[in-house]
């Protein structure tokens, strides 16, 4: 196990670097770096740009347009896209529903689905939790009933991240109320345009709107939607959680964070001396630091592993310890921004003053960004759930 990067790996960085500078709207990497989210546009635009060089859809296989990269490479390109700053490729079509479809999908399936999942002409979203059925995601009840050549859906899904934009919805449905609830689940490809579909907006803490309940009364998915056989959608789902779960820990975007709050606390001067220059601040920073590289380390090792030959078909339990930290660091840097911010974070919590700037721009998204983030240790499966597979996976308790 070596987890340096080789000279080739690191050639292999500056390549992606040199392409990203060269090629990413300066508009939307100004956008970004101020803490805002991707719009739609933004994101379609970039994976275009990035499906034309063949690079949108990292971790496929060549003979679908993958760009044949190793574990590592695809880490590296992930960890440049996000520190540019730039949108990352969706990845409810590219990391969940694509290599779903690529595993266990027909070659009907394949041919029809995968280029727009490449190029982003069709924007997916993920329709697995319900109320009641979240952690306990097998307890799901959005019911799929065969008549005739389609299966006829009602039900609900929620926190459904951007269906507001989405042309399709994956969705686990139950088709079988009357076996062990893993065994009577299946895996359906829904156009969201479909009569009976209903999308309404829930608003989070930050006062953004990006999850939704997506309501369905009598859809009529056609029989060839469904992706692999009925009843076996568990074992799918499974599948895309693994893939969910490694790619969550966002390292090149907390590492590209730290560096900017280093610039920020240098030239920003607290009660007469730059921030830089006091210890409690200096402290949570080295300690930010220093627990992101242990986590890319983490990830390294996981990503070793799979390189030399590990088992794929199960996720590797390390990937809980991934997810787990990668959301604390992800915390952890709003946290650091709200405290470089100080007083200018807080005129977004007061209700008279919300969105009054009184700072420079980087501060209006420091206390939204906080709160929004609260998220994500709650989703891709949350920190109980993550520590629970960790207790029996992992030490064997
Ligand atoms: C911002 C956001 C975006 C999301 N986007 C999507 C999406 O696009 N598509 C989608 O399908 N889902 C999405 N989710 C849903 C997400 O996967 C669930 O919220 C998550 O799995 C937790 O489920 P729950 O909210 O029902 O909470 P519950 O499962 O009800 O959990 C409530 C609390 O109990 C704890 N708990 C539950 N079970 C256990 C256990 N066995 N051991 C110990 N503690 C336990 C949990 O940790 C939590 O603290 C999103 C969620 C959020 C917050």
């Amino acid at each position: 196990m070596d987890l340096k990067f080789t000279p080739e790996e690191e050639a292999f960085r500056q390549e992606v670097r040199d392409f990203i500078d060269a090629n990413l709207p300066a508009e939307t990497r100004e956008h970004l770096k101020l803490g805002n989210a991707p719009t739609k546009e933004m994101t379609v635009q970039w994976q275009k740009i990035l499906n034309k060089k063949g690079w949108a859809t990292p971790r496929w296989p060549e003979e679908w347009g993958g760009p044949g990269w190793s574990v590592t490479q695809q880490y590296i390109f992930q960890q440049e896209n996000q520190s540019a700053p730039a949108p990352d490729p969706l990845g409810f079509g590219v990391n969940m529903v694509g290599p779903v479809i690529i595993q266990f999908g027909n070659e009907e399936q394949k041919k029809r689905f995968l280029p727009g999942i490449a190029n982003l002409d069709d924007w997916w979203c993920q329709g697995f939790s319900e109320p009641g059925a979240g952690s306990d995601l097998a307890g799901l009840k959005t019911r799929a009933v065969r008549d005739g050549d389609h299966w006829v859906v009602n039900g609900q899904k929620t926190w459904t991240t951007l269906a507001q934009h989405a042309d399709w919805i994956f969705a686990l449905v139950r088709t079988d109320p009357d076996v062990k609830k893993q065994e009577g689940i299946s895996f359906l490809l829904i156009d969201m345009k479909s009569p009976g579909v209903e999308v309404h907006p829930i608003q989070t803490m930050d006062g953004g709107h990006e999850v939704n309940s997506v309501f369905f009364t009598d859809v009529r998915v056609p029989a060839e939607n469904m992706v692999g056989e009925v009843n076996k959608g568990w074992t799918y789902a499974k599948f895309l959680l693994g893939n969910e779960r490694l790619g969550a820990p966002r390292v090149g975007s907390s590492m590209a964070k730290l560096e900017e709050l280093k610039e920020i606390a240098k030239s920003r001067i607290v009660r007469g001396k730059p921030l830089w220059d006091h210890p409690r601040f200096r402290d949570k920073f080295v300690e930010a630091q220093v627990e992101l590289k242990a986590l890319e380390m983490t990830v390294m090792r996981v990503l070793s592993g799979i390189e030399a030959g590990a088992d794929q078909s199960k996720p590797d339990p390390a990937t809980s310890v991934i997810k787990i930290k990668g959301a604390q660091m992800v915390q952890r840097m709003t946290e650091l921004y709200v405290e470089a911010a100080g007083e200018q974070a807080a005129p977004w919590l007061d209700a008279e003053g919300a969105n009054a700037q009184v700072g420079p721009d980087w501060t209006i998204r420091a206390a939204p960004n906080y709160f929004n983030m609260r998220k994500s240790s709650i989703y891709g499966g949350s920190d109980q759930v993550q520590k629970g597979i960790i207790s029996k996976a992992i030490l064997g308790l």
